[in-house]
């Protein structure tokens, strides 16, 4: 079968594989979408994965074509990526994205750019009837997305900032939308991606480069400043802003991964201490039956609350990854999920 294999630090291979071995605890999956991660660009071409070759790919759904249970054969499935140990601390109370011992499918082991994938039968999500496999595989940014809104804590009335335009971002201000938020500012400092988001119907993206996000935001909140805000870029200027556009006793939310060390001025650290804002951080997603962020994105791109369509702006065929890989390698022009799509 034919997979995107890493086989080192910048050697991503369009290759040939034996088929995966099935033992009874999986299902042999039938990849038929893979979206690239903005994670999967320093994977490929700075720090790779934990050993070589490594089949890449976390974003993904398809048909299972082979289980012990006959049942699922045809059913169509995005999977949650992470499995968990099942016996630390975190995973006892269900909390596997603080697993200590996790694997991880699309880096520490084999994952979905490839044909086919034997997935563990606990990580299946089933994909409800007028969801596509290509809308599925974007169900861990949508979940992502969720779990990192949940920690937010706003709701109807509400004002939120996000920063970064990036699928999570867009994302995260769908679900703002959904649960009723008046203002809903999404902040970028790329010209393109404003007006991308500014076309998917929010109005209220901004350009930091070109006006003071704190200005806009007490402006549109009487002088209050935003209820919540999401640092989306893992760099220390837009975590300041966030301070700085957040209200007294506001939310501020850390999701995107650093990209550097991230350093305070003394002014924004003063406003930690006399808005007593409150700093969250967010990781990936929860997959419990208490609360399962995989099958509340399903469940709201079923009912077409939420729509990721308009966010796959490219499809290729696994063969053409240089291609895909170089879009948002060398950004040289506006993407937003890049996805493969696999024909039989
Ligand atoms: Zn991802
Ligand atoms: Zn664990």
């Amino acid at each position: 079968m034919r997979v995107l294999n890493l086989y080192g630090v910048n050697d991503l291979r369009y290759d040939e594989i034996g088929m995966p071995e099935r033992k009874n605890t999986e299902v042999l999956l039938q990849v038929k979408a893979v979206g690239i991660c903005g994670s999967d660009i320093p994977r490929v071409f700075d720090k790779g994965t934990y050993h070589f070759p490594t089949v890449i790919g976390h974003e993904f759904a398809g048909t299972v074509v082979e289980a012990d249970n006959t049942d699922l054969i045809g059913r169509n499935v995005a999977v949650f990526p992470l499995i968990p140990c099942g016996e630390c601390s975190a995973c006892q109370c269900g909390r596997y994205a603080q697993c200590k011992q996790y694997n991880y499918y699309g880096s520490r082991c084999n994952g979905g750019m490839s044909e086919y994938i034997a997935v563990k039968k606990e990580n299946l999500v089933f994909i409800p009837e007028g969801v596509s496999c290509k809308e599925a595989a974007m169900c861990e940014p949508v979940a992502v997305a969720l779990h990192a809104f949940r920690k937010a804590c706003v709701g109807i009335g509400n004002t939120i900032v996000i920063f970064g335009i990036g699928p999570i971002g867009l994302i995260l201000a769908q679900w703002a939308k959904i649960a009723g938020l008046k203002n809903i500012v999404l902040v970028a400092r790329n010209r393109d991606k404003v007006e991308f988001a500014q076309r998917l119907g929010f109005l209220q993206t901004i350009n930091s480069s070109e006006i003071s996000v704190r200005d806009y935001v007490l402006s549109l909140t009487n002088g209050v400043g935003a209820d919540a805000c999401i640092e989306g870029t893992g760099q220390s200027a837009t975590l300041e802003e966030c301070l700085l556009a957040v209200r007294n006793f506001g939310k501020v939310v850390t999701m995107g991964n650093p990209v550097e060390a991230i350093t305070l001025s003394q002014n924004a650290y003063w406003n930690i201490l006399r808005k007593e804002i409150c700093l969250v951080g967010t990781w990936n997603s929860s997959f419990t039956e208490m609360e399962n962020d995989w099958k509340d994105a399903l469940a709201a791109m079923q009912c077409k609350q939420l729509d990721v369509l308009p966010l796959i702006t490219h499809e290729f065929t696994l063969e053409q990854y240089k291609e895909a890989f170089s879009i948002m390698r060398e950004k040289k022009e506006l993407y937003c999920k890049i996805m493969f799509v696999i024909e039989e």
